[in-house]
């Protein structure tokens, strides 16, 4: 096969199939500009990237191996611990959410002092899953704002301790690491307080009066208090 002679680079590029391709690197100063619609684009994805690693750095995290200690919970010293007669479960019935949320709809919403519970069980949407938080007033130890207005619904503010979980558990199950937080919520409690018991845990629905669902059908409250006395039995405290 005959091979075509090779091109002089003082002549003229001869037409057809003899084309060669030269590449070359154009520094970046002389690189045509980008369009506008380019620029915005790569504007975007820069923004959302670092709005992502921002995300992912300040996100709370939950360590799942570590068990919840009363130390993290207890009051004040100074801070005598009321005579709790009652563990009164709720849901939220939102998708996420956290303590500071319902805060600001209790005191806006409500007219409230401040969030009605003592305690937020976040579910890992906005609060992290399984994270408990105690409110002003667990800390205070004061009376809930979460069992209702009637007088016969009066004992289950003042001596009821108000327990949030965030999500919507008429919806869905709890998840069993949230639950297993709660578990040990419950635990700590009855251990800690002499009038509350396993029996004395209840859901917003028991409360007399009630017409609600609260804390919805995703929270089984009797395998709940088969686990609290699983628990105080595995720790070797008293089953009350
Ligand atoms: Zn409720």
């Amino acid at each position: 096969m005959n091979q075509p002679p090779p091109h002089d680079p003082q002549e003229p590029r001869p037409p057809g199939r003899n084309t060669t391709l030269r590449l070359a690197a154009v520094p970046a100063a002389e690189a045509p500009p980008l369009d506008r619609t380019t620029r915005f684009l790569a504007v975007v994805a820069v923004l959302a990237l670092v709005a992502v690693l921002v995300w992912v750095i300040s996100r709370p995290q939950v360590r799942h191996n570590e068990p919840l200690t009363w130390n993290a919970i207890a009051p004040p010293p100074a801070t005598a611990i009321h005579p709790w007669r009652f563990i009164v479960l709720h849901h939220s019935a939102s998708r996420g959410g956290d303590a500071q949320v319902i805060d600001r709809d209790h005191q806006s919403q409500n007219g409230w002092d401040g969030i009605g519970y003592h305690f937020v069980v976040g579910n890992g949407v906005d609060m992290p899953l399984g994270r408990i938080e105690a409110t002003f007033r667990w800390r205070q130890q004061s009376h809930g704002a979460h069992a209702g207005a009637l007088p016969l619904q009066k004992p289950y503010n003042t001596d009821g301790i108000g327990v949030c979980l965030i999500g919507n558990y008429e919806q869905q199950a709890i998840d069993p690491y949230a639950e297993r937080r709660l578990v040990e919520l419950c635990a700590h409690l009855i251990d800690r307080i002499p009038t509350l018991s396993v029996g004395r845990i209840i859901g917003h629905r028991d409360v007399p009066g009630k017409s609600t669902a609260c804390p919805g059908r995703g929270i089984d409250l009797e395998r709940l208090r088969f686990l609290v006395r699983k628990e105080l039995l595995a720790r070797g405290l008293t089953v009350r």
